[in-house]
């Protein structure tokens, strides 16, 4: 049987990239994240990057057009399981991934729910390694060297926008539009919740009970 494409909801530093990464190595499926999309574009000095840049550093939104677009142009579900992340952010957004991405192909959502005040200090102690992509946390996950990936050795790096100031705006803003979304995948009941305050295996164990 194929399996369904997944939609992870949830605030920023929920733990959606962390359990995205187990779905990718045990289950199979392929990871897309927007954010991910978006700044590779600003590495690589496209017009894109460089229009989106100053939006992302600042922790607004990248307008829904532009996002939808290079998701569009980045997958194909002909062939693939995905697991969206970071996609969809607002009602609109949600609106057209099911007009036209998901046209019809069998998806569910999952909502990684957790206290919005414990986020803040997650992600500013979030560190990514540059080479493997894993992800580690100076307070919870912390890795053996402060700066290098206990995985690859490859060198950690802080996310320019887990400042702060931004991680504020961030937050603020995902609180604002998230109830329509939820409400929409409710309705059509496509929604699972999980409290993404528990550990990354219990939090893990949950979700493949959902997806099966
Ligand atoms: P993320 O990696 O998902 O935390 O996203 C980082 C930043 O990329 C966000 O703060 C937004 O500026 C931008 N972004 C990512 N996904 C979207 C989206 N679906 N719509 C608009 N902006 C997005």
């Amino acid at each position: 049987m194929t399996k369904p494409q997944l939609i992870l909801l949830g605030a920023p530093g929920s733990g959606k990239g962390t359990q995205a990464a187990r779905l990718v190595s045990e289950l199979g499926y392929q990871h897309i994240s927007t954010g991910d999309l978006l700044r590779k574009e600003i590495k690589s000095g496209s017009e894109l990057g460089q229009r989106v840049q100053g939006i992302m550093n600042t922790g607004g939104l990248v307008d829904d057009d532009t996002v939808l677009e290079l998701l569009k142009s980045n997958c194909d579900l002909e062939s693939t399981a995905y697991i969206f992340d970071g996609f969809p952010r607002n009602f609109d957004q949600a609106k057209a991934l099911d007009s036209s991405v998901l046209k019809g192909v069998e998806s569910r959502a999952i909502y990684f729910e957790i206290d919005l005040n414990m986020l803040a200090a997650r992600l500013v102690n979030r560190r990514t390694c540059t080479g493997c992509g894993e992800i580690y946390n100076l307070l919870s996950k912390a890795p053996q060297l402060s700066d290098k990936c206990d995985k690859c050795g490859a060198d950690l790096m802080q996310r320019k926008d887990d400042n702060e100031e931004t991680v504020k705006t961030r937050l603020g803003v995902f609180k604002e539009a998230i109830e329509p979304v939820l409400a929409h995948y409710k309705a059509e009941d496509r929604l699972g919740v999980i409290d993404a305050s528990a550990g990354a295996d219990e939090v893990f164990d949950k979700l493949k009970e959902i997806t099966r």
